[in-house]
């Protein structure tokens, strides 16, 4: 094999690792990513729900809709995190209480 053919080969096997290295994080994104974000979704509803109540001066037990919390939440993802990644129903629950996720194991509650 000539140094020419080589460096080629050489080159060919880095990017067949590179190639495969994208995939596989492309995989790793998909199937992880919609659970950490319903874990962001509910830290979101959290901290709208508890400003919402420190401004509006509401006690433990009060449970706030969703047109009350919305203020609180940026315009841009307020449809978003209304609805849980596959599928999950969320309940902003009351004050002093996490928000949750229909889906409820570990990566879908706070
Ligand atoms: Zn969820």
């Amino acid at each position: 094999m000539s140094s020419k053919l080589k460096l080629q080969f050489g080159i060919a096997v880095i990017a067949a690792f590179a190639l495969g290295f994208a995939v596989h994080w492309v995989v790793w994104a998909r199937s992880y990513a919609p659970e950490i974000s319903c874990r962001m979704r509910l830290e979101i509803l959290s901290g709208a729900k508890d400003q919402w109540a420190i401004d509006t001066h509401q006690t433990n037990g009060v449970i706030p809709s969703w047109e009350q919390i919305r203020p609180f939440i940026s315009p841009g993802i307020f449809e978003t995190v209304q609805r849980g990644p596959y599928g999950g129903v969320y309940k902003i629950g009351a004050v002093g209480q996490f928000p949750t996720c229909s889906i409820g194991t570990a990566s879908h509650s706070l």
